[in-house]
């Protein structure tokens, strides 16, 4: 079994996973920002036909998405109750997605090098080892396959927006959610994907509004940001 698991973590995502799918209620944002994501994803591969791994899949919106677009997806994720939920939501939805509860480095021991895609979105800043984690990405990844990677930046506009502003004054997301130490630049980041064999193709900025609720992907890495990585 690999430790790499805050359980801390799993318990806050455990507690709030009957709200998943509200798209009003906790996990707002990641409705908001998902159709952005999903298009940025489709852009550089189309999912018809394609094996991907989500990694820390949590309710399943991304999961489902790809799935709905064509893709056999496996969600992995650590926390039970989220799992149950994405099980749920996909016999209501129809979505066809495998729902596993693992980490990536146990999975990636059974899987390695089977999936055209891996996506690890908005999940990296909630492990202890976040090199480890991208590192079985790596190895799940088929060679010439396609990586997703999303996080939050470290200084302080992230700090004031996506702690004070999400958490405490807006209250759109629970108080917690996010710790800021974790957070994860966009050049430590770039390192260790590196440092994981993989090559860096593109670093983009995601902006979130969340009074419009409109989300655009750009330069402005400031705050939330996606990583772009082919497998040679
Ligand atoms: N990727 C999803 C959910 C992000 S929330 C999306 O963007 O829509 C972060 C998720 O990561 C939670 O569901 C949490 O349970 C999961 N997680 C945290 N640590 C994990 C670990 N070590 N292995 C697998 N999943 C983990």
């Amino acid at each position: 079994m690999n430790m790499n698991v805050d359980s801390q973590e799993i318990s806050k995502f455990e507690a709030l996973a009957h709200r998943w799918w509200d798209p009003e209620g906790d996990f707002r944002p990641l409705h908001d920002i998902n159709p952005v994501r999903l298009d940025y994803i489709v852009d550089k591969l189309p999912l018809a036909g394609v094996t991907a791994v989500d990694v820390g899949c949590g309710g399943g919106i991304l999961a489902e998405a790809m799935a709905m677009a064509g893709a056999r997806v496996t969600g992995l994720d650590m926390a039970e109750s989220p799992l149950a939920v994405a099980r749920l939501h996909a016999l209501d939805s129809g979505a066809e997605v495998d729902y596993l509860a693992s980490t990536a480095e146990d999975f990636a021991a059974q899987r390695a090098g089977e999936f055209d895609l891996v996506t690890c979105l908005e999940m990296l800043e909630h492990v202890p080892e976040p090199a480890s984690t991208i590192a079985a990405c790596a190895d799940l990844a088929r060679s010439g396959g396609h990586l997703m990677f999303s996080t939050i930046n470290r200084n302080p506009k992230s700090y004031l927006l996506a702690v004070v502003g999400a958490e405490y004054v807006l209250g759109l997301l629970p108080k917690g959610t996010h710790d800021y130490q974790k957070f994860i630049t966009p050049a430590e980041l770039a390192g260790a994907v590196r440092d994981a064999g993989l090559e860096v193709v593109e670093i983009i900025g995601m902006r979130y509004n969340p009074f419009t609720r409109n989300c655009s992907l750009g330069k402005d890495v400031d705050v939330n940001y996606l990583l772009y990585a082919r497998k040679p």
